[in-house]
This record gives C-alpha cells, sequence and structure tokens, in this order.
C-alpha cells in the first residue's frame, strides 16, 4: 500500500515538475531533479518483479550474471543521488558540478560492472551491510565509500554556499538544499537495506525529500529554514516547560493522602489553582527568556517609530534626513547596510536614480535610470510597494526587467528597496542590505520599510527643495561673478581702444609734425637763399629720423593686422638661439650703455640649433628686450638665461624693473594694451617709461605662436617705487608645428635658380639673380620692430 501510494506521490511530482513552467531564472535545476524523481520512481518499480525463487535464499533474482533484482534497484536508487547532487550543485558551484557529474557516473558504472560479476551476497540483499568490509566484498564497499564521499561534499558544498551567499534568500536557499540531503541520503540507504520494514521507511524519507525539492523548484522562495528552527524550538521549550509543570503537578497529586472524595477534590483544587498561579508568570519569564535568546521578536519597534517621526519632521539637510533614517532602519531592522537613492524625472519620463553617498556603509558612486516600461517601475512607481533584490533577481515577474536596471540595483549590493512617494511622485527610493542576523526579509519587515520610508518622504522633499535652492543660489552668484568679471574685462578693452586712438594719434603726430617743421624750415631758409650745406645734412637727418619711426609704427601696425588674420608669412631654416639673440640686442647697445644698464646672457650658447623663422625670432626677441630697457629704470639689471626642458628651449628674460600687476599679465599680450597711463609715457623708443603703441608684445606672441611655442611673464606686482621685475618666458620647440614652410639650403637653393635661369634666359641672369631667398643665417634688418 504504502509503496504504490510513493509511487503515485512521485508521478504526482513528475506531473508538476513537468507542466508548471516557469521564466528562465532558476535558482536549482529542475531538468536534473526530473530525472532524479525518475530514477526514484524506475528503483521502486523494480523491486515490485516477482521475486525468483531460487535454492539460495540470497540469491533471489538474477539478471546478468550475479546481478539481483534488489542490487539493480539500489544501483538505480543510487543515480538518483547523482541527479539530486547535481540538481543541487548546478547553480551553487556549477565547476563543481561537471566534476561531481563525472566522478558520480563513474562511481555509478564501476558499481554496477562489479555487481554484474560478483557471486557474493551483494548489495540490496537482506543483511548485506555485513559483507562491506570483514570479508571485503567490492561492490558493497564501494557503494558504501561513494553515500560518505557524496554525502559529506555536497553538504559542506551548500554549506559553503549558505556563508558566501550575496543574498540572504539565496543563503536560505542554500540551506534548505542542505536540510534535503538528510532525508534523501538516510533514505536511500535504509531503502537499500534489504529489510522491509526499513526499506519502506527509506522510501518514505527519499520522496520527503525529493519532494521538498520539487517544492523549492516550483515556489522560487522556499521556507524561511532559519525562523522555522527557531520558532521550532521556542514552541518545543514552552511546550517542555508546560509539560514539566503539569507533570509536577500531577505526582504531587499522586501523594495526596484525603481520607474522603470530598477532601480529595479539595486538595487537588488546591493543588491546581498553586499551579496554575505559579504557572503564568514563569511561563511568560521562560517566553520572554527563550525570544530574547533566540532573537525571534522585534522589540520595541512602535517606540523607535515615533522617535524616528519627531526627529525626521524637523530635518531640512540632505544629510541629516539620510543620517536619521539609516540610524532607525539599523535600530528597527538590523541592517547592516543601508542608503537613500534620490529620483528625479526626466523630459522623457525615465527615471533618475542617483544613490547618495553617504549611508549605512560604502555606497558605490553609479547612476541608473527607470524606464515606464520596467516591471521594476511598475513595482515602485505604480504600485508602491517594496521590492526584494531576490525576486528581482530570481522572480519570472522581473524577468523582463531591462538588463541595465539589473545590473544597477546589483551593484548597490543591497537586499530590499521601499519606495519613497510624495503626492503621487516617486523621489527616493530606501535601500537595506542584508540584516546583522543575515536571514531573509519578511513581509513583518517590508511593511517596516516601507512605513519608515513614507515618513521620511516629506522630509526628503523639503530637503531637496531646500538643496535645490542653495545649488541655484550658487549659481546665480557664479553667473553674477562671471557677467561683472566680463563687464570688466569689456570696460578694460574698451579703454584699450579709447587709448589706441590717443597712442596712434600721438605716436604718429609727433613724427608727421618733426617732419612738417624741418619741411618748412628749410623751405623758408630756401626762399631766403639761406640754406648751407651743414645744414642740409642736419636737417635731413632729422627728416629721416621723423620718418623712419613712422615707418617702424606702420610696420608694427601691418605685422599685428596679419596676426589678426594667420597671415604671419614664415620661412623656417635650422637657427642659432644665441645668434638670434645677439642680432636682436644688438641695436639697443647704445641705449643699454646710456641707461646704463647691466645685461648679461648664460646658457644660450649651449643650446641645440632649432628650426625657425631668424627675422621674426630676431623681431620678437628685440621687442621684450626693449620692454625690458624701457620699463626698468636707469642702472637696473636685465639677464637672460637659456636652458632645455623636455624637448624644448625655454629663454628667460629677467629685469629689475617696475612690474606687471598679475591681472594684466595675459592682457599685456593684446594690441593696444598698456598697463602704465598712457599720459605718464615720455616719448623715446628706449626711454625710462618710453611711450610705444603697445603693439611690441602682441607681435611677439604672434611670432611665438607660429613657431608652435609658448610666451608668458611673471611678476609679483605693479610698484615703480619697490621695482619687483618681471620676468618674460619664451618656450620654444626644437622642430616646427607640421605644415612650415621651410627653405632649403642657400647653395642648393642657388644652383636651383641658377640651372633654372639658365635654362630660361639662356645665361642671362639679369634681375631675377637677386631674387634670392633670405640667408637663414644673414638676416634683413627687421622690417618694423617699434615696440
Ligand atoms: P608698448 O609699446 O607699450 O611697450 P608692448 O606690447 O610691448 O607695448 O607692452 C605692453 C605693455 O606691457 C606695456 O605698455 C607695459 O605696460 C607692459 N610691459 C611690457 N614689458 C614690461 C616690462 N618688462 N616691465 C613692465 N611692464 C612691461
Amino acid at each position: 500500500m504504502l509503496t504504490l501510494g510513493i509511487m503515485l506521490g512521485y508521478a504526482a511530482l513528475l506531473l508538476v515538475l513537468l507542466t508548471r513552467k516557469r521564466a528562465q531564472r532558476e535558482v536549482t535545476s529542475r531538468r536534473w531533479l526530473t530525472l532524479a524523481v525518475l530514477a526514484a520512481l524506475v528503483s521502486m518499480a523494480l523491486t515490485l518483479l516477482p521475486r525468483a525463487a531460487h535454492a539460495d535464499s540470497r540469491y533471489e533474482a538474477l539478471f546478468v550474471g550475479g546481478l539481483t533484482s534488489p542490487a539493480l534497484g539500489v544501483i538505480v536508487t543510487n543515480l538518483v543521488l547523482i541527479f539530486f547532487g547535481l540538481h543541487l550543485l548546478r547553480y551553487v558551484q556549477s565547476r563543481l558540478a561537471l566534476v561531481w557529474g563525472v566522478l558520480g557516473l563513474a562511481w555509478w558504472g564501476a558499481q554496477a560492472a562489479l555487481s554484474v560479476q560478483s557471486t557474493e551476497l551483494s548489495v540490496g540483499a537482506v543483511g548485506w551491510y555485513r559483507y562491506v568490509y570483514d570479508p571485503v566484498v567490492w561492490p558493497n564497499a564501494l557503494a558504501f565509500a561513494g553515500w560518505l564521499v557524496t554525502g559529506v561534499v555536497l553538504t559542506l558544498t551548500l554549506l559553503y554556499a549558505f556563508y558566501r551567499a550575496r543574498l540572504p534568500e539565496l543563503a536560505n536557499r542554500a540551506l534548505f538544499g542542505a536540510v534535503l540531503i538528510f532525508p534523501v541520503y538516510t533514505g536511500t540507504m535504509l531503502s537499500a537495506s534489504g529489510e522491509d520494514v526499513l526499506m519502506e521507511v527509506g522510501w518514505l524519507l527519499t520522496f520527503l525529500g525529493l519532494a521538498g525539492a520539487v517544492y523549492s523548484v516550483v515556489v522560487y522562495r522556499v521556507l524561511d529554514i532559519r525562523r522555522t528552527m527557531r520558532r521550532t524550538a521556542v514552541t518545543g521549550t514552552l511546550i517542555g516547560f508546560t509539560a514539566l509543570m503539569v507533570f509536577g503537578a500531577l505526582l504531587l497529586g499522586q501523594h495526596l493522602d484525603a481520607q474522603t472524595t470530598h477532601r480529595l477534590y479539595l486538595a487537588l483544587g488546591t493543588l491546581a489553582l498553586v499551579t496554575a498561579a505559579l504557572y503564568w508568570p514563569l511561563h511568560s519569564a521562560v517566553q520572554t527568556l527563550v525570544t530574547r535568546i533566540l532573537d525571534t521578536a522585534p522589540e520595541g519597534v512602535a517606540r523607535k517609530l515615533r522617535r524616528f517621526t519627531e526627529a525626521i519632521t524637523g530635518v531640512v539637510e540632505l544629510d541629516e534626513v539620510v543620517g536619521v533614517t539609516m540610524h532607525t532602519l539599523s535600530s528597527v531592522l538590523g541592517v547592516r547596510r543601508g542608503g537613500l537613492i534620490l529620483v528625479s524625472e526626466q523630459e522623457d519620463g525615465v527615471l533618475l536614480m542617483e544613490p547618495m553617498r553617504k549611508g549605512l556603509g560604502e555606497i558605490p558612486e553609479i547612476v541608473g535610470h527607470l524606464t515606464p516600461q520596467s516591471p521594476v517601475y511598475e513595482r515602485l512607481v505604480n504600485e508602491r510597494a517594496p521590492l526584494l533584490q531576490y525576486d528581482l533577481d530570481f522572480s519570472p515577474r522581473f524577468a523582463a526587467a531591462p538588463e541595465a536596471e539589473r545590473r544597477f540595483f546589483q551593484a548597490l549590493h543591497m537586499s530590499a528597496y521601499a519606495p519613497i512617494v510624495v503626492q503621487r511622485e516617486l523621489i527616493g527610493i530606501l535601500c537595506c542590505g542584508a540584516k546583522a542576523s543575515d536571514v531573509p526579509f519578511t513581509e513583518a519587515d517590508l511593511e517596516l520599510m516601507s512605513t519608515i520610508a513614507n515618513q521620511a518622504g516629506v522630509a526628503l522633499r523639503n530637503a531637496r527643495l531646500v538643496a535645490d535652492l542653495r545649488r541655484r543660489e550658487a549659481e546665480q552668484a557664479a553667473l553674477n561673478k562671471a557677467i561683472s568679471e566680463t563687464k570688466e574685462q569689456l570696460e578694460r578693452l574698451d579703454s584699450v581702444k579709447t587709448d589706441f586712438i590717443t597712442i596712434a594719434s600721438h605716436e604718429l603726430r609727433t613724427p608727421l609734425a618733426q617732419i612738417r617743421g624741418y619741411t618748412d624750415i628749410m623751405e623758408a631758409m630756401n626762399e631766403q637763399g639761406l640754406l648751407d650745406q651743414d645744414q642740409i645734412a642736419g636737417m635731413t637727418a632729422n627728416l629721416r629720423k621723423a620718418s623712419d619711426r613712422l615707418e617702424q609704427l606702420i610696420g608694427a601696425m601691418l605685422d599685428v593686422s596679419q596676426l589678426d588674420v594667420d597671415a604671419m608669412d614664415l620661412r623656417f631654416a635650422q637657427i642659432s638661439v644665441e645668434h638670434c639673440m645677439r642680432t636682436a640686442i644688438e641695436p639697443l647697445t647704445e641705449a643699454i650703455k646710456n641707461r646704463r644698464l647691466m645685461l648679461s646672457a648664460r646658457g644660450l650658447r649651449n643650446l641645440p640649433p632649432i628650426q625657425g623663422d631668424m627675422q621674426r625670432l630676431v623681431q620678437a626677441f628685440r621687442n621684450i628686450v626693449l620692454n625690458a630697457i624701457k620699463y626698468t629704470p636707469d642702472g637696473g639689471r636685465i639677464d637672460i638665461k637659456g636652458w632645455m626642458e623636455d624637448d624644448e628651449i625655454i629663454i628667460a628674460i629677467q629685469d629689475t624693473g617696475i612690474g606687471i600687476a598679475p591681472e594684466n599679465h595675459e592682457l599685456i599680450f593684446e594690441k593696444f594694451f598698456r598697463a602704465h597711463d598712457p599720459s605718464l609715457h615720455s616719448t623715446g623708443a628706449t626711454k625710462f617709461m618710453g611711450a610705444g603703441p603697445g603693439l611690441g608684445l602682441t607681435i611677439a606672441r604672434g611670432v611665438i605662436h607660429a613657431h608652435g611655442g609658448r610666451i608668458w611673464v611673471e611678476s609679483e606686482k605693479y610698484d615703480p617705487e619697490a621695482l619687483p621685475g618681471s620676468t618674460f618666458y619664451v618656450a620654444l620647440p626644437l622642430a616646427p608645428p607640421e605644415g612650415a614652410k621651410r627653405i632649403l639650403p642657400l647653395e642648393s637653393t642657388v644652383s636651383l635658380d641658377v640651372a633654372r635661369i639658365e635654362a630660361v634666359l639662356g645665361g642671362e641672369s639679369g634681375e631675377t639673380s637677386a631674387e634670392k631667398p633670405n640667408s637663414p643665417t644673414l638676416p634683413k634688418p627687421p622690417a618694423g620692430w617699434g615696440a
């Protein structure tokens, strides 16, 4: 009867396994479990085969060789173990599952083969357990050894999985699996014993184990093992205690020695009363003690929640909202980790999720998105219900959640989420990590989480509003600052323009007035016939000076206009920086001497040659040195230094002059900008504070940039009394920037020209020969370098 009932049970299990399909994400393997159930069913069916009468009772039915029908039954039962193990290991340790499968089948095959050959009393026969080691009967020994090893390996692996599980629900599942090992293994051993009663008990146990496994496959969230065990322990202790009290009362009652029934009743009644009076307080004391030891009922939750409500209502700082909420979470739910995700809606209806960095434990710096089509959105926003990470990972309901969403939640390493909704809008998500006790979250826990989330809602919204307001204020302030800075800059540029008109008219008019004056004088003297040779020579010299000055000025303005349209035409050749600097300074030596300035140059000779336009570099260096002369009072120093730094040549030109205010360090390179009041200027190219149109540094910067280099100034401040001095730095790469025009070495160009000219003119070179390119080492005097 029992056998038949169990077989029907197995058929039902198979039916359940084959029909109740779920979405892909399974935590255990359904396929292997189906095979295990099937093997269990077959092994039972085998025992129903008619037992052949045999002279020797040890051999009941012979199949092939020495294989008896009970032995076959055991061999098939062993398949149950292999498949059951695969079912449990498949998701816990997939590599181990493979090893398990291979070794298991080898064990199984060896045992089957040995059983076929065996003539001894073998597996499954009545009393075969005695023939395992003394004397050793190999198939029997092999069966025993296999059970021992596989049982230990399986239990250890599942316990390891229990400790390593990332979610409490997964840990519980591993524990559930470990608990199932016991009935399945004991069942197998008993059903292989050959003794009828033991076999039936064994079948029942195996069936119960496998039914449990089927349950865990079909219901993806299994019974909370630890809580059940704890509850059982509490109930067991209380029942035991009550039984003890009743037993004590009965024992006393037995010893009552009453003469009449009347008295006996009275005495019994008194005893019952005393026991009951003692029982209640003792019972509740024991209950409190047991629950406290086993920690099942959260204590004082209502009080803690009330305190939380009081605390959270007054909070307006975001950090404080998180702090107070996390404190409550950890004290009410006993979680080790926790955090808050800020949620804001984007234009396309997608929700942006930004976890706050501060919380209970480390929270990764990531952002996520929640799309309205996602089942997670449905759960949190529409249903406003909490969500378990375990459900998100394994429940078929959330199988359709986008991969990015899944990854975001997994990266948080949390176990449960509760939405924070204010006025139908999701503004945040409260997250809880695993509990310190590592037990799964119960419905009551989630309820509690939702309550906390609800109460934190208004505070969170207020805090976000305040934070928003603060941010806007800061943005506004930054904007205002930028506006006033731009305004200042515009004003300065405007005054530069006005200055330019003043300067240009002054600069142009001075030489013009001189020319005018000298021509007038010459004309008048000429009319009166007073002009002699000496006078003419003196006046033409002055006229030349004035027109040179005009020319320089116009040349500088032309150069700057070229820079404006990026049209400066440079011709690169190999040049020496030292030679360049020497050429630049040469025309200034007179002025340096007159102004009693000390000029020194160091380190230039050792510099490697560079690719550059000699003429233009001379112009740039001259402008810088000229400024150093102009803005250093008589008797000062000018030091020029050169060195190499990371493939670049650096040249520093340092003076002991009036210095430049830091706010003008960039502006002095702008055209027409002059850091000092033009009205203070004295006229004269090399005089102290000599006037200039404010173009020298603009040209210098243009030339250096065209060489792929950099130019900048360092100066502490502007102070004509203290004379802090300024240092101009020029950095030049050894090779010119890409696309630079190069000129061929002198000889090859000349021979090329001659060949061409001869070919075209038949030997008559005429004017064309004069159009030789500039010699890279013999520069023409610069056209305009008036700074
Ligand atoms: P400028 O023709 O006025 O000399 P620049 O373009 O050469 O024009 O220089 C711009 C301004 O930078 C100058 O007017 C001067 O105020 C300031 N400057 C340049 N070099 C120095 C220096 N070595 N020391 C102090 N101020 C300087």
